[in-house]
């Protein structure tokens, strides 16, 4: 009776850890901040931009705090801001400032295209960001301009700089490979990581309702990226930076950073997977391919308090299925783009 109550008293006090049904353990949020972009790269975005949320529905910095809280109240460890292009939101270093206030939260990160990174670098650093991925896909000017449909690889480099000169390390460069139109810039982004400390992601084109016709025609899958860096010198795996993600990485003999490759269709990485998404209107989405998501925003402006949301996290929690089903070409949800829902 008596350690009966002692081991109540214990499991009040350090509720058990978020986890799914799967007996994955869930520390890992990425916060979609906006779902606006000042980018409308070809594999992501239409040229026209897509129906936005409206501003009402977005949720506000407090909003996100209260979710926050509640996750890391039952274990959440790491938060990564995302979009759409997280810097357009204005004031964001405030939002920074109080998630690092959170007890609990021991790693805040940032997903940008880089285009305003080099303006307030300094000041995310400062409030309490750690790291940041840096999306490039093309070390060529015009090719930028083409592929992200606006010019700004000067601007996104010198973002690269000012990230480093603020200390916001370790850096990964993530690059989305099209064949025919960047896959002959293998060679230039690896040779990037041999002097500097940066960590070039190659990732596979995922298909999305626009971008079918793109995927058809350009993918390329991650075993023959690896095939053709190999081709430029003696690659070694590597345990890359660390952090909670689904690279796999190598590296050239003395180089200072490394390759990885991220394959979410040729290689299955579900088994692995510690992460969900909030949506920027709100949803808590459990699996970036596939509609499984529940609300939380409604549940949060009609007064919902932190043990509440906590509840509803583990509620969605049973909801994460085991692994996703996409297949080369299929489209396996709803989602528009990526920046729906925080990609
Ligand atoms: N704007 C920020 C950025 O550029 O990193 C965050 C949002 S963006 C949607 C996040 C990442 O998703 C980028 O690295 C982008 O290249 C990637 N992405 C978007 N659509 C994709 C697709 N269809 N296939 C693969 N990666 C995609």
């Amino acid at each position: 009776m008596v350690s009966e109550t002692i081991d109540l008293i214990a499991s009040a006090a350090n509720p058990p850890p978020l986890a799914d049904a799967f007996n994955r353990p869930i520390t890992y949020l990425r916060i979609s901040v906006t779902d606006r972009c000042n980018l409308r790269c070809v594999y992501c975005m239409p040229e026209a931009g897509l129906p936005w949320i409206p501003k009402p529905d977005i949720l506000s910095f407090e909003e996100i705090v209260a979710i926050v809280e509640a996750a890391a109240s039952i274990g959440l460890r790491s938060v990564r801001l995302t979009g759409g292009e997280p810097l357009v939101r204005r004031d964001l270093p405030e939002l920074v400032r109080a998630l690092a206030a959170i007890p609990g939260i021991d790693d805040i990160s940032l997903s940008t295209n880089g285009l305003l990174l080099a303006e307030c670098a300094a000041e995310l650093a400062a409030a309490g960001l750690q790291r940041v991925n840096v999306s490039l896909d093309t070390l060529r000017p015009e090719r930028f301009e083409s592929l992200a449909r606006r010019p700004g690889l000067e601007r996104v480099l010198a973002g690269i700089d000012a990230a480093l000169a603020a200390g916001l390390a370790p850096l990964k460069i993530n690059c989305v490979v099209l064949r025919g139109q960047n896959d002959d810039e293998l060679a230039a982004f690896a040779a990037l990581t041999v002097e500097r400390e940066l960590f070039v992601r190659f990732i596979e084109v995922m298909p999305v309702e626009d971008n079918l016709a793109l995927q058809r025609d350009s993918y390329v899958p991650s075993s023959e990226i690896l095939a053709r860096i190999g081709e430029l010198g003696e690659l070694l795996p590597s345990a890359g930076p660390g952090g909670n993600g689904p690279a796999r990485y190598f590296a050239f003999p003395n180089a200072r950073g490394a390759v990885g490759v991220i394959s979410p269709l040729s290689h299955d990485y579900c088994e692995r997977c510690n992460r969900v998404r909030l949506s920027a209107d709100g949803r808590l989405r459990l699996c970036l391919f596939g509609d499984y998501e529940i609300d939380l925003r409604a549940p949060l402006r009609a007064g919902a308090g932190r043990d509440e949301l906590a509840a509803l996290l583990r509620g969605g929690m049973l909801i994460k299925p085991e692994r996703h089903h996409l297949r080369l070409g299929e489209q396996s949800s709803r989602m528009r783009a990526f920046s729906e829902i925080g990609g």
